[in-house]
């Protein structure tokens, strides 16, 4: 055949392409989620022999799909009048290019999220740092998700999960959240030439929450989790089993938290609710540093005492810094800590696993678990076996 093509017959070899299902919403409509029905990506879709065409089985969703769902974030890629959702990936090679050397059919993978827009960051691999305005996220922003049978993507945007981490690889996107968190606070804190922080509070007792205190936990900090609910649930028992502490903020604000438990060296925010910030602004011991990673697209606005926290913050040399994504190298850290969080924690992740929905057809259900799941920490769907 030769290299021109007539449109006509590239029309039908694109029809003679296998279809998939996938789970897909119309960006700017909300409630639209729905099933789609698209060509199935092959592994010659990526150029220079480095594609990876893998099989889903496992895709978590969170408040980011019920987001965009609800039409307020997400946009469809060029060419689509819809995105395929999903950004929590866990999957199986089926296929890879001539020039793939780092994975082999059968391994289990996640993908990153976020992929390379112009900035020196996005040059260097740190595309989780952009200061492009327009980002690229897969299943998020301008880029097809992995809430379908299959995908294909670079190898470079691949992480090997080992085969005992089969059952809980799923988690691996949200732990990335916390490993870059974390990563970043103890990079900021060079600045102090020694930094042993040993007092850590965690604000939200959701995913994110419970991940940043195992994580924290794994490190030999000690760890209090502040939530709404009164203890016992089964999140404060997950707490509990890492040898950390939940803390009401039902008995006692932050702050009287704060003073019972703390000074804080570090915080991690991740309740989704903003007016928490200034709270743990008050929480922090001197020389502290607080991570924010909560997402939150409203237009709240709150009265702080200004003058006080700011003269702490200047007299204790405090930090606040906030964090989204994750390049690679989280990626590969995540690994790390949910292997030794199965060795020395063993079962404790897949207590995270509460409600798996089977199937992509099975749309309506996941996210009626997401939008109104009781006791829901991870509502994930089966797409295959
Ligand atoms: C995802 C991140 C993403 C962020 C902002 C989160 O839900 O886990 O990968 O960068 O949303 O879009
Ligand atoms: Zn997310």
């Amino acid at each position: 055949m030769t290299a021109t093509m007539a449109p006509e017959s590239q029309a039908m070899m694109g029809e003679l392409r296998p279809t998939m299902k996938a789970i897909a919403v119309r960006p700017g409509t909300a409630g639209s989620v729905h099933l789609a029905t698209m060509p199935r990506p092959a592994v010659n879709d990526v150029a220079n022999g480095r594609g990876v065409l893998v099989k889903v089985l496992r895709v978590g969703v969170d408040g980011t799909d019920k987001e965009i769902n609800a039409a307020e974030y997400g946009a469809a890629p060029d060419g689509f009048d819809f995105l395929v959702i999903g950004h929590e990936s866990f999957g199986r090679v089926e296929a890879v290019g001539p020039a793939v050397t780092e994975l082999s059919v059968g391994d289990y993978v996640v993908a990153t999220v976020r992929r390379p827009g112009r900035s020196i960051y996005d040059v260097i691999g740190t595309n989780d740092m952009t200061t492009d305005d327009v980002y690229y996220e897969r299943g998020i922003n301008l880029r097809h998700g992995y809430l379908a049978e299959y995908y294909v993507d670079d190898v470079e945007f691949l992480v090997k999960i080992p085969q005992g981490l089969k059952e809980v690889g799923v988690l691996l996107e949200p732990t990335t959240v916390v490993e870059k968190g974390i990563a970043q606070a103890f990079e900021i804190q060079r600045r102090l030439r020694v930094w042993r922080p040993r007092k850590a509070a965690v604000m939200g007792a959701g995913t994110i929450g419970l991940l940043a205190a195992m994580a924290l936990r794994i490190r030999g900090l000690d760890v209090t989790v502040f939530g709404l609910d009164r203890r016992p649930f089964l999140n404060s028992d997950l707490i509990e089993a890492l040898g950390a502490r939940y803390q009401s903020t039902r008995d006692l604000t932050v702050i009287e938290g704060a003073g019972k438990h703390g000074p804080f060296d570090l915080i991690f925010e991740a309740t989704g609710f903003s007016p928490i910030v200034f709270e743990s602004m008050q929480a922090l011991a001197r020389n502290g540093v607080l991570v924010l990673s909560s997402v939150t697209g409203g237009d709240r606005m709150v009265s702080v005492p200004a003058d006080r926290i700011n003269l702490d913050f200047v007299l204790g040399n405090k930090v606040m810094v906030g964090t989204v994504n994750a390049n690679r190298e989280y990626f590969e850290t995540g690994v790390k800590d949910l292997a030794t969080c199965e060795a020395q924690y063993p079962g404790w992740l897949g207590r995270l696993l509460t409600h798996p929905v089977n199937g992509l057809e099975n749309y309506a259900e996941l996210f009626d678990h997401l939008t109104m799941g009781k006791g829901a920490i991870k509502v994930f769907c089966r797409v295959a076996e």
